[in-house]
């Protein structure tokens, strides 16, 4: 023994949720590798939840995919990457751009996400990449678009921990952002003062620091924050000057959301006049207010309205961009904030701007010096997968996600992927469900294999390192873009030595012909060497005393709204009536996630700690709606839709309101037998997002007979 130890620690980032945490990655002379939080991350402060802490038990190669395969036969890259570029190129040159498509991951690093969208948009000339992110926060970005004139989330994570009333709609962010419940939890014990409100169909494990549990009939949160709206309005709890100073649209907005009539609002949402004046009555009185949403405000066919009904209640009162207060949307994914900032998405350019603008779409261009830009928006998820089925769709590749699995009608899905002529997969295993449609399949570098950035829901952008060597053939995906657009002819535009040069045209772009009129800018990194770069600290943007707007270096204390005239739009809502039901289809299906999966379990199936907490998929059923049913305790049941039909097991608790169903959406055919709950979702939209409303549709369930 020399007493040297060999082992190396290495701080990245964990690639589960939007929350961002900071982790120590120690690789042992064994070769397995401990896992601890970085206690120097401002995201989480040493702390990891159950996910994080068993990331170390997800690195085996068992499953993986390790060198390129065509038609299911070991292949090279060069033979691969070949016949990408020639089939992708023979369908644009044969029926146009917008003939292929990229669908893409909130799961890739923002230098992946970064080579994708300029490929597609600068080179190929088309706005069809669109991301897997559009089931997780695509409301939200319109919602802030709508109100700020950006996709600008204003807050911070210790504004959930200094404000006196904390507001969580849609979100059980117990075992959704866990590290950050955590903080919240903490902060509530220290505070006295402060209050904890939970707006949710769902009786969740958030509920446990609840001081109010508003259990509202699913769908119906523009009544309730319209009524909060009027309720400031008429309890004199405006802050009148801002609306003035900092406002454009107040009157249509107090208008549309009509008189706070407590019975009528009681109504719509199923809530007691007494919780709803108790509530109103917290918000009115609180200054330091934040409400916090996440999937149940975005997975909605309103989920636009819902977000800029919250939007509207904190610009009526002024309580936005200041410590303690704020609108704040959790991002689901670890990357899901770096999509947006590249322009990862269907709708939008790079470096927040927008792809209908024509000043923003030069701009654009000449920074890549391509030869066209695309010039309209692409399709969003669920239209891409139905244009795929109608045969529109000549090419298509899947980058890091699992849309056979997790997107609304898979069975649907899984139809189109069968009519596409030409399918490329990239991923890490096989225990995707879409692999097994590739027509060519890339082997890409997992977690601990490769390097770039992420950026969290409070804008802080990450290091994830490379901790562990490139296994079998594997590649990281901005290097499988780049290798094909080299081959597409995109010779000189596509040329990177590494993550950093990458990083380096993303920060200039952010910057590339500004005159100050977006949030977004990082180009003050612009010449990060590679050394500098492997070193990156977390950095949360606008970088700390960078002056933002008016003065100020927070968003929107003193409006500086990304609008010509520099203020937010209040957005007139009105509250629509839910779906009605069918006799047929009775209830509404809500799916949603479990503490201790991630997405279609591809990485966390891999670690039998991750199921000691839920092993198998369930549906939550009120024991009115069970006894109606006929159903039992773990009776096996089957809950369908006129889209198709999965098979879990029942629990019957009151923690599920009645008429509704909770199953979670982790689990695939290849897991547990008919298990594939998004087989039943309907694939309906909202028409502003085009984020799926997978939190409600209509379903019929029953108990499943044998012998
Ligand atoms: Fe990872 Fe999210 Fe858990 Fe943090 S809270 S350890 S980011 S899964």
């Amino acid at each position: 023994m020399t007493g040297i130890s060999k082992e190396k620690t290495v701080k990245t980032t964990c690639p589960y949720c939007g929350v961002g945490c900071g982790v120590l990655a120690t690789v042992r002379e064994d070769g397995s590798v401990g896992i601890a939080g970085d206690p120097d991350h401002p995201a989480n402060y040493g702390r990891l939840c159950s996910k994080g802490s068993a990331l170390g038990e997800t690195l085996s190669l068992e499953d993986r995919l390790l060198y390129p395969e065509i038609g299911g036969k070991r292949s090279d890259w060069d033979g691969a990457l070949t016949l990408v570029a020639e089939k992708f190129s023979a369908a644009i040159r044969e029926h146009g751009p917008d003939s292929v498509a990229f669908y893409v991951s909130g799961q890739i690093l923002t230098e992946d996400y970064y080579v994708a969208n300029k490929l597609m948009k600068g080179f190929i000339g088309s706005a069809n990449i669109d991301t897997n992110s559009r089931l997780c926060m695509a409301s939200s970005v319109a919602g802030h678009r709508r109100a700020f004139g950006s996709d600008t989330v204003a807050g911070a994570y210790e504004d959930l921990e200094t404000c006196d009333l904390l507001v969580l709609v849609g979100s059980n962010l117990a075992w959704c952002h866990p590290v950050l419940f955590q903080r919240v939890e903490a902060a509530k014990a220290n505070n006295p003062n402060m209050r904890v409100v939970v707006v949710d169909p769902r009786e969740t494990a958030t509920c446990a620091i609840a001081d109010l549990h508003l259990a509202l009939k699913p769908d119906t949160d523009v009544a309730l924050f319209n009524g909060l709206l009027g309720f400031l309005s008429e309890t004199e709890a405006l802050d009148r000057t801002y609306i003035e100073a900092h406002t454009n649209g107040f009157e249509d907005a107090i208008q549309a959301a009509g008189a706070c009539e407590i019975n009528r609002i009681s109504g719509e949402t199923g809530l007691t006049p007494h919780d709803l004046a108790t509530f109103y009555t917290m918000v009115a009185r609180t200054e330091k207010t934040v409400t916090l949403y996440s999937q149940g405000v975005n997975q909605s066919v309103v989920g636009t309205d819902k977000v800029n009904a919250i939007i509207n209640t904190h610009l009526a009162t002024g309580r936005i961009g200041k410590p303690g207060m704020g609108p704040f949307s959790a991002t689901g994914q670890p990357n899901a904030m770096g999509g947006r900032e590249v322009g990862g998405l269907a709708n939008m350019l790079a470096a927040h701007m927008a792809i209908e603008n024509p000043d923003h779409r030069a701009l654009v261009q000449s920074f890549w010096q391509s030869p066209t830009i695309a010039s309209k928006q692409g399709l969003k998820a669920v239209d891409l997968f139905n244009a795929t089925r109608n045969g529109k769709i000549k090419a298509l590749w899947i980058m890091a996600t699992n849309p056979v699995d997790s997107l609304p009608d898979a069975d649907g899905v899984a139809e189109a992927l069968e009519i596409c002529p030409f399918v490329v997969v990239s991923d890490v295993t096989r225990a995707a469900d879409t692999v097994a449609y590739a027509d060519v399949l890339l082997p890409a570098a997992a977690w601990g294999e490769k390097d770039g950035t992420v950026t969290n829901s409070e804008r802080r952008i990450s290091r994830q390192k490379k901790f562990l060597d490139l296994p079998g053939d594997t590649r990281p995906d901005w290097w499988q873009l780049a290798d094909v657009a080299r081959r597409m002819g995109f010779e000189d535009a596509f040329h990177y030595d590494g993550p950093a040069a990458i990083f380096r045209e993303h920060a200039a772009l952010s910057n590339a012909g500004n005159n100050g009129s977006r949030d977004f800018d990082i180009s003050a990194l612009k010449d990060i060497s590679p050394a500098a770069f492997d070193d990156l600290e977390p950095i949360q943007w606008p970088q700390p005393g960078t002056s933002v707007s008016n003065g100020e270096t927070r968003f929107f204390a003193k409006g500086g709204f990304f609008r010509s005239d520099g203020k937010a739009n209040f957005i007139a809502v009105s509250h629509k009536e839910p779906r009605k039901r069918e006799r047929r289809y009775p209830l509404v299906l809500n799916t949603g996630r479990v503490r201790d999966h991630w997405h279609t379990m591809t990485r966390t199936g891999k670690t039998p700690r991750s199921s000691s907490h839920i092993a198998e998929p369930y549906a939550e059923l009120h024991p009115d709606d069970a006894r109606e049913a006929g159903i039992a305790a773990a009776d096996l049941v089957e809950v369908k839709s006129p889209h198709g039909s999965a098979v879990v097991r029942a629990q019957i608790t009151g923690r599920a309101q009645k008429g509704s169903v909770f199953v979670p959406m982790h689990w695939t055919d290849q897991v547990s037998s008919k298990g594939r709950i998004d087989a039943v979702v309907a694939p309906e939209t909202d028409p502003v997002s085009g984020q799926p409303g997978s939190k409600f549709t209509p379903v019929a369930i029953r108990k499943l007979e044998f012998g």
